[in-house]
């Protein structure tokens, strides 16, 4: 039926379609000469997103034809938007000879781009890695995750809980997400560039024999997933894409990695959020956790760095060996800043190793890493001499590879061309045959001299001169005043102002040699090329190696002189439950203040929950972010900004920190605290870390007071995990009477002339004050309304003083004595009760009944 259709078109446009069919869910770039052109509503879509000039021109199948082009030299910058708006374009190239076809030239699809696999340096963002995510459908509610960041080879699979998916993704980030054609996942958003398969990519046995191909091995058992069959479905279909987008091999792809779920210390998206490691509340880049702590010396140790800070380790050995790295650095200040001179010098071996795999290498990838290999010899040494386990370990991993070096420097000129395209990329003296053409080709050498003093001496003419320039070619050049004398056989080329140049058929005859040389040399240098490309392949695993390793050392390297410059200390990671923090700081609020409060934490079995009372303004959520920003830190192997830290086993981090609508999500600022809560109450341990503020603010005063009561109950009683309570409810700073493991503690104030002042220091106990009016006078509100909020609450304090049913914190009122039951209560810890003494206790409270 296609046929049927088809045949209403024109010739080319039937060719167009017919390649158009096979990539629907993509924009065509068709070739035209020295435009890609597009067509139909790829034409229109383009426009609108590159801003290119929408027209049309003749007719289809009685139909005009929209078109939008971009010329192929600037194809690059296009694309770069393209993939960054999520979309996937096919790259139609002519293949035929137009000279010699009949009808259209044939065309076919050379390369297909897509925001998940590219690895062009045109197309990437040099800071963060660019993943591919593939999901296997559910199964029993468990789905197979497969993931690759073809800029370095590395592959993972995982399988999780359905429920997991969301905080996985925002975990991995991925920049393009693979799903079988019936699929739906709310937890994919709408900003991530989606892609769907026919289920039958997921099959299970076809994925094994892929994948056993790909690593050259007979099964899997080597990689201990053999049981995981649907991480595996997902990975089969992540290499068959990821094959067909490029169109080629992937030998850099040499095997895969189980990521366990448990390896990571767990964040959810809105505590990724709300810590704001790599993206500010607003979306912006800085000041982020990432921007400050960010000095590294190439784009490898910055996005090494980005995936520590978001995959901070439960493994303490591992972090361990980080943070005694950067303690050797620490001490090491000469050392530490000479490697990191070296590295500024270093390219990004990383990404040129994965090009190398794919044979999309271009000729500056290859002489950046001739000069990254160059500053081995150097960095080495420098490293090995540092005393430290983790260190002569990646010292090891940077071992010179003169072999590969001297290659590179043999093949390639000290400045190659930027593109192939034009020659001037190979060395002279590296193949013989080359120079032989170029020599033809450029220096005339011994020929043009020997003509030239043949024709002085036959025309007599001594100024007489052989000359080459790219426009005209060869030329005998004669002075104006000479130019009678040439004899017959000179043909004029070119008439300058004081002189003429000639051409002689001998001349003529070596020009056509040495153009035609030109084009063999160029024919030649390619050939080259592919072979030295070729060459390198074998090298690719080391320099994969190489690549981690210098992307650890500059990661080191940074996270020391940060430790240093910002007066950090090396936590120590013990198997205790306690996170004890002196003189902790908010890293990235004291970067942008004068002075900044440092503040204590101290938190334990017996001091599990931390009440925080005090004015807005005055610290609450400052001195909670740190301790978490502190534990993060720590479990990231980094130093911390405390003047000391005993950090103990953490599982997981939960924020519930501000308020916002999710009004895209339909949902209410009370409706997603609460949502976030209830995810906290589900998943936290005791294990976990957990930041509440203000809980219950978003509904009636009874009804978030006691709702805030009994999440606070939940967590110390049940969850037991280490919580950060902030609130303004009077009657939670009760909780501690009756439940010894929390505490109360509140951000220092003082009143001064109707004017308040933060002192942003933590004490014990609660707050006495609430200090909202002075607050509010300091955000501006007018003395008059001030005034009159004064009066009402001098009302609402009498009135109260009536009915003693205050329920916010900091009432002036003196809280109703308890029933002697609820004293009795207090009194006793029911973990100290014997059975017998429970109930006998419960006789007793029977008989205080009125
Ligand atoms: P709250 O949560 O109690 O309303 P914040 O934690 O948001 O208060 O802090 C308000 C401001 O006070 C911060 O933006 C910061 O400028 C300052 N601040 C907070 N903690 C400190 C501190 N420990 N030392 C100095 N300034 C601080």
């Amino acid at each position: 039926m296609l046929d049927d259709t088809l045949k209403q078109h024109t010739p080319m446009m039937q060719q167009y379609l017919r390649i158009k069919a096979e990539h629907t869910d993509k924009l065509l770039f068709y070739r035209m000469g020295d435009f890609y052109e597009l067509f139909f509503d790829d034409a229109v879509r383009a426009s609108q997103l590159l801003g290119i000039t929408l027209t049309t021109r003749g007719a289809t199948a009685g139909q005009p034809i929209k078109m939008a082009g971009v010329p192929y030299h600037a194809a690059e910058q296009y694309l770069a938007k393209l993939v960054k708006s999520g979309l996937s374009i096919a790259i139609c190239e002519q293949v035929g000879d137009p000279a010699t076809s009949k009808g259209p030239v044939e065309r076919r699809v050379a390369r297909i781009v897509t925001p998940g696999t590219v690895t062009d340096a045109a197309l990437l963002d040099e800071h963060k890695d660019n993943l591919l995510l593939t999901i296997s459908p559910a199964n029993n509610d468990i789905l197979g995750l497969a993931w690759l960041n073809l800029s370095s080879g590395a592959f993972f699979i995982s399988e999780i809980p359905a429920q997991q998916l969301t905080a996985t993704l925002e975990r991995i980030a991925p920049a393009e997400i693979l799903i079988a054609d019936d699929a739906e996942y709310p937890a994919i958003t709408d900003s991530i560039s989606l892609h769907r398969l026919p289920t039958w990519h997921f099959d299970r046995k076809r994925a094994q024999e892929l994948l056993c191909q790909q690593f050259a091995t007979h099964d899997l058992r080597a990689y201990g997933c053999d049981d995981m069959d649907n991480a595996l479905q997902a990975a089969g279909a992540l290499l068959q894409y990821a094959h067909s987008t490029q169109r080629g091999q992937l030998p850099h792809i040499n095997g895969l990695q189980v990521a366990r779920d448990n390896e990571f210390v767990g964040m959810d998206a809105a505590t990724r959020r709300n810590l704001e490691i790599s993206e500010t509340l607003r979306g912006e880049a800085a000041p982020t956790l990432l921007s400050l702590l960010n000095t590294c010396a190439t784009h490898m140790g910055t996005r090494r760095l980005r995936h520590w800070l978001h995959h901070p380790l439960r493994d303490r050995d591992a972090l361990r060996l980080r943070s005694s790295a950067i303690a050797t650095l620490v001490t090491a200040p000469r050392e530490r800043e000479q490697l990191h001179q070296q590295l500024r010098d270093c390219g990004d071996v990383e990404r040129i190793s994965a090009r190398i795999a794919l044979s999309s290498a271009r000729p500056r990838d290859l002489s950046g890493l001739r000069d990254s290999l160059a500053l081995l010899p150097a960095l080495q040494p420098l490293l090995a001499q540092l005393d430290n386990p983790l260190l002569t370990q990646l010292a090891a991993d940077c071992a010179p590879q003169s072999a590969l070096h001297t290659q590179l420097v043999a093949a390639l000129r000290a400045e190659p061309a930027v593109v192939l395209r034009e020659g001037g990329v190979i060395a002279d003296g590296y193949d013989a045959d080359l120079d032989e053409l170029r020599g033809l080709q450029t220096n005339s050498g011994e020929f043009l001299i020997a003509l030239e003093a043949r024709e002085r001496e036959r025309t007599g003419i001594a100024t007489l001169r052989v000359e080459y320039n790219k426009v005209h070619g060869f030329y005998i050049e004669i002075s104006r005043a000479q130019a009678d004398n040439v004899p017959d056989d000179y043909r004029r080329r070119q008439t300058l102002k004081n002189a003429e140049r000639y051409i002689t058929p001998e001349l003529k005859a070596f020009e056509d040699k040495a153009l035609s040389a030109a084009d063999r040399a160029l024919a030649r240098e390619k050939m080259l090329y592919d072979a030295l490309l070729a060459d390198l392949l074998t090298h690719v695993p080391a320099l994969q190696t190489l690549a981690a390793a210098l992307a650890q050392i500059d990661t080191l390297c940074c996270l020391a002189e940060r430790a240093s410059t910002l007066n950090f200390c090396q936590p120590e990671l013990v198997d205790d439950n306690v996170i004890s923090i002196i003189a902790g700081r908010h890293p990235v609020v004291e970067s942008r203040i004068a002075e900044f409060i440092p503040n204590d934490t101290d938190l334990s079995r017996s001091r599990q929950m931390l009440l925080i009372t005090g004015p807005n303004m005055g610290g609450k959520s400052t001195y909670m972010r740190q301790t978490a920003l502190i534990t993060l830190l720590a479990c990231c192997g980094s130093w911390v900004p405390a003047t000391s830290a005993r950090i103990g086993t953490i599982d997981q981090i939960f924020t519930r920190i501000g308020s916002s609508d999710d009004l895209a999500g339909g949902r209410s600022t009370f409706m997603v605290e609460m949502t976030e809560t209830a995810h906290i109450l589900h998943n936290a341990s005791k294990h976990s870390l957990v930041l509440l503020d203000e809980i219950g603010r978003g509904t009636s005063t009874f009804d978030g007071l006691a709702l805030a009561w009994a999440v606070a109950r939940q967590l110390a009683e049940k969850t037991r995990a280490y919580t950060l309570f902030a609130t303004h409810y009077f009657e939670l700073t009760q909780l501690p009477n009756s439940l010894r493991q929390i505490a109360n503690v509140h951000v220092q104030a003082i009143e001064h002339k109707d004017r308040i002042i933060f002192l942003h220091s933590i004490k014990d106990g609660h707050a006495s004050q609430s200090y909202g009016l002075q607050v509010a006078a300091l955000a501006g509100v007018p003395p008059a309304t001030i005034s009159a909020a004064r009066r009402k609450l001098a009302e609402l304090e009498q009135a109260a003083t009536h009915d003693a049913q205050q329920p916010d914190l900091f009432s002036t009122v003196a809280v109703a004595p308890a029933h002697p039951a609820i004293e009795l209560l207090n009194g006793v810890n029911p973990d100290d009760l014997t059975p017998k003494a429970a109930l006998e206790l419960l006789y007793t409270l029977k008989s205080l009944n009125p």
